[in-house]
């Protein structure tokens, strides 16, 4: 297990644009900077986001049905953020998580690889 703290350093550098997204979900899984967040919470906490998103999607849905048919003035914009924040932001709790894993992965087509290898046994790049 990685030292949070450190991780959250990172992530928060890398989570400027998305940083009320991020705080909302580190609150979630119960971690505060400074503490060790375990591994378990943080993938449960990715996978709630993903699960959230799926109900954007599904509210974008929603509301295209709705204009379409009754012509009602819908909201996309402010979905579209939310969409793009929570996108932005599972991508960041996913770094995260690797690097509390010690997780190494191919540059090219992100699978994880062994951290000695010279070529990616997926799609043979140069590591
Ligand atoms: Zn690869």
């Amino acid at each position: 297990m990685g030292d949070f703290k450190e991780t959250f350093e990172k992530v928060k550098d890398h989570a400027a644009i998305v940083g009320r997204e991020l705080g909302k979900i580190f609150e979630d899984v119960g971690a505060r900077a400074g503490e060790f967040i375990d591994q378990t919470k943080l993938a449960a906490g990715i996978r709630e986001q993903e699960r959230q998103l799926e109900c954007l999607y599904a509210e974008v849905g929603r509301a295209v049905y709705s204009a379409h048919t009754d012509g009602t003035e819908s909201n996309l914009d402010n979905l579209y953020a939310d969409i793009a924040a929570k996108v932005d932001a599972i991508a960041t709790l996913k770094v995260a998580l690797d690097e509390l894993k010690k997780v190494h992965r191919c540059h090219s087509c992100g699978r994880e690889v062994e951290k000695e290898v010279k070529f990616c046994p997926g799609c043979g790049a140069e590591q």
